[in-house]
């Protein structure tokens, strides 16, 4: 038995497989068809989940389901100071809310789906000292008995040489100790981490290709880097290569803070024999502020926090289709030349991410979410209007749930067709836009243009005729007829042929009926509207309307 067997054998006496045997008997390849990826999101459960979190999270689900492959969500819980009671469901719900739907991976509440599991880094322990026993093994891994005020000696030591830090090379004071020492050691209880033995020089160079960046050349990893910390627990670096590995994952998708790290990740591959995935680093979502980028920061912007947008009540498909406009540049010349589709259906390429930050653009996002809403059948308005409105808007959850017959019939005013409105971006306009067909809400709130006089007129004429059940020729015909008995043009290309002979055309006295219905002056269609209200609703108004003129 080589010495590095029985080292091996010491620390992991436990461990009973190898990689090979694990991989094969509990892993094996997936049956997908040519070019399909398996991608995963793998956040940690810190109770807060980022737009720049969604926004990875669609790359990745994107990227696995245009391709045909599978999607994961694992839970990276390893750090257990920063995790935070009830984060995982958080997170599950919050990517679901927004029709971010994994294969495999965490459920919430403790429940996974997947052959491939578990997809929780803390229920994982086994497996990492599987592949750690194997690094003991062939020399490239050893444990370092280093106390903290070693290391901190060591840190103090290449700051005056003005040497690169870390412990590599001559720093690594436990890479070359003689076994007796390290028996010793590990006999006297002392803790320890589990450290890898870097083949790395400074100055070696290491390249691979970037799915966004292109080709990326930069230093190889020359650091004795932890693999496992005292209690067991791998290192995001050590995780990152054995859950990868296990789960099958063919393309990683993550944020490009971990570049600097791909020169760990790719040595710790390569020593463990192992192939390493495709890698994507998405940029940061940026914001602006006073001329300069930052990145959008979870304390100083609101829009930072998921919360943000299901609270304002932004429809999930139209952050969606937010975030894709950002992913891919082409989004949106395919959004307009497929106006009906889902967007599910648009061929999402990592190749067209941009590698600098995209910005965050509120103005661009209420743009998609109109146009989003646009879209929607009324039902579906008044399914999400009404989901959002029981959950923070209560009193008008009421109205508009009271008759949801009535509710339907206003978002279908003006709804579809070539031109449609964009008059609701997100579920809390919804108040304001469909307030008078509610008589609790109604209130006349802008100024109509005509002198009180002259309302009084066209109203008193009209109001005799009114009959809301009307179609729309003879609804109109009636705003035509009370025209020449009040000096108004009944067509109004004759009254602008002729200005001086008329008080004013048909559209000035359905102006008036329309603020007097509305109280408003920009509708959409006023006989839909009217018809909708009813002969008795629109009675009562103009009469209140008269006896206040
Ligand atoms: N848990 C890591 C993070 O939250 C994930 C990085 C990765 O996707 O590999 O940053």
């Amino acid at each position: 038995m080589t010495d590095y067997t029985r080292l091996a054998q010491l620390l992991f006496p436990h461990v009973t497989q190898t990689p090979q045997q694990l991989i094969e008997g509990r892993f094996p390849p997936r049956t997908l068809k040519e070019g399909a990826q398996v991608t995963r999101f793998a956040p940690s459960p810190t109770g807060f989940l980022h737009i720049g979190g969604v926004f990875s999270a669609m790359v990745s689900e994107r990227v696995a389901h245009t391709t045909g492959g599978v999607a994961i969500l694992r839970i990276e819980d390893t750090d257990k100071k920063r995790e935070v009671a009830g984060g995982v469901s958080l997170i599950v719900r919050g990517l679901r809310d927004f029709g971010i739907v994994f294969d495999e991976g965490a459920l919430g509440d403790g429940e996974e789906q997947g052959d491939y599991g578990p997809y929780t880094q803390s229920l994982r322990a086994e497996y990492y000292h599987v592949f750690c026993k194997e690094l003991v093994e062939k020399g490239l891994a050893y444990p370092c008995f280093c106390t903290a005020e070693e290391l901190d000696a060591i840190r103090q030591k290449q700051e005056a040489a003005g040497v690169t830090p870390g412990y590599w090379g001559e720093y690594a004071l436990w890479c070359d100790r003689p076994m007796e020492e390290v028996e010793a050691a590990l006999q006297a209880g002392k803790p320890y981490v589990m450290r890898l033995r870097s083949p790395g020089k400074p100055g070696g160079r290491v390249k691979f290709k970037d799915a966004i960046r292109g080709d990326i050349e930069m230093e190889e990893n020359f650091v004795d880097v932890v693999l496992l910390k005292s209690d067991g627990i791998p290192t995001y670096h050590f995780a990152h290569v054995v859950d990868d590995t296990l789960m099958r994952v063919t393309q990683v998708v993550r944020a490009d803070e971990w570049i600097a790290s791909v020169p760990i990740h790719l040595q710790i591959f390569w020593l463990c024999g192992l192939k390493a995935p495709k890698y994507a680093h998405i940029a940061p979502i940026m914001k602006e502020e006073d001329g300069s980028r930052r990145k959008l920061s979870k304390r100083k912007d609101p829009e930072a926090a998921v919360s943000y947008f299901i609270e304002e009540g932004y429809p999930a498909e139209a952050v969606m289709e937010y975030l894709l406009t950002i992913g891919n540049s082409n989004f949106e010349d395919w959004r307009r030349q497929n106006k009906e589709a889902h967007y599910t259906e648009f061929p999402f390429k990592l190749n067209k991410m941009s590698a600098s930050g995209a910005l965050f653009d509120l103005q661009k996002l209420k743009s998609v979410s109109a146009e989003a809403v646009a879209r929607m059948s009324a039902e579906e308005v008044y399914d999400q209007a009404s989901a959002w409105a029981q959950r923070f808007d209560p009193a008008f959850y009421g109205l508009l749930t009271a008759d949801p017959a009535y509710a339907k019939g206003l978002f279908s005013i003006d709804r579809g067709g070539k031109k449609p409105r964009k008059d609701i971006v997100c579920w809390q306009d919804v108040k304001g836009y469909a307030a008078y067909f509610f008589d609790p809400l109604f209130v006349r709130e802008e100024v109509p243009d005509l002198e009180p006089a002259e309302q009084k007129r066209i109203l008193e004429a009209y109001l005799p005729l009114m009959d809301c059940a009307d179609d729309k020729d003879a609804w109109f015909g009636k705003l035509k007829d009370i025209c020449p008995a009040l000096g108004y043009s009944p067509d109004v290309k004759a009254y602008k042929a002729a200005p001086e002979r008329f008080r004013g055309h048909v559209g000035d006295v359905s102006a008036v009926v329309r603020w007097a219905v509305t109280g408003r002056k920009n509708t959409p269609d006023l006989h839909a509207i009217m018809a909708l209200l009813g002969q008795e609703r629109c009675r009562a108004r103009i009469t209140d309307c008269l006896a206040a003129l």
